[in-house]
């Protein structure tokens, strides 16, 4: 199973990645977790990416590219299957994701929507502050992600809708009820029968990512 998410902050992308990790017995991908972590262990990285967090703005796409591809290639090595969470957040994201994957003979089967609105959210993420401490949990950071969010991550959802591996959730609801609902239809994703590799029909999905979002195509 691979699945990639597409939430907003305080959606549930970290709780419902681990438990889709643990059902599929896959490696859970959260770039976020890796940025926090080189900041954490005070590397040249994280050095370089501290002020994005904490601002709330992306870090440059080639930086998250890079740690996604390596993480990428070791699940490869594992059996193939992924859940990624935090990438892809803008158009650029969402093309080289899916390049790396064709790459790699592993682009996602589903991309996971977890929706819940700006006001639930903000609840959470001002709750979770109050325990966790993390740099970009306050009301001023929380409004620039979700502002973010809205303006360039989820546009990208429609494209993953017309490819037809668009699961939506309801997230407003407890995590555990959330939790079912998403195991229960990733199960019947699974049981699909595997679409034919077709190289003609994966460059004419990007072709139509570029078209969707009105920018130049890749050159082929
Ligand atoms: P949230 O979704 O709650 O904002 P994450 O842990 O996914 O939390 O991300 C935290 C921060 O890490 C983001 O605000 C951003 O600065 C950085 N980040 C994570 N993933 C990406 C990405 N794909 N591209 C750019 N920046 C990212």
């Amino acid at each position: 199973m691979r699945v990639l998410m597409i939430a907003p902050p305080g959606a549930g992308k970290g709780t419902q990645g681990e438990l889709i990790a643990a059902h599929f017995g896959i490696p859970h991908i959260a770039t976020g977790e890796l940025l926090r972590d080189h900041v954490a262990r005070r590397t040249g990285l994280g050095l370089a990416v501290q002020g994005y967090l904490d601002r709330g703005e992306f870090v440059p796409d080639q930086i998250v590219l890079d740690m996604v591809r390596e993480a990428l290639i070791a699940a490869k090595a594992g059996g193939g299957g992924y859940v990624l969470d935090g990438i892809p957040r803008n158009i650029e994201q969402a093309r080289a994701a899916y390049e790396i994957g064709l790459e790699l003979g592993m682009t996602a089967d589903v991309a996971l929507h977890l929706d819940a609105d700006d006001a639930e959210v903000t609840r959470r993420l001002l709750a979770r502050a109050a325990l966790e401490h993390r740099s970009d949990d306050t009301a001023e950071v929380i409004a620039q992600r979700l502002a973010l969010y809205h303006q360039v991550t989820s546009p990208i959802i429609c494209w993953y809708r017309d490819r037809g591996i668009l699961v939506s959730v309801d997230a407003m609801r407890p995590a555990q009820q959330v939790g079912r609902e998403i195991l229960a239809d990733l199960d019947a994703m699974a049981a699909r029968p595997a679409p034919v590799p077709a190289p003609e029909r994966d460059l004419a999905e990007l072709a139509t990512l570029a078209d969707a979002f009105g920018v130049a195509r890749p050159a082929s």
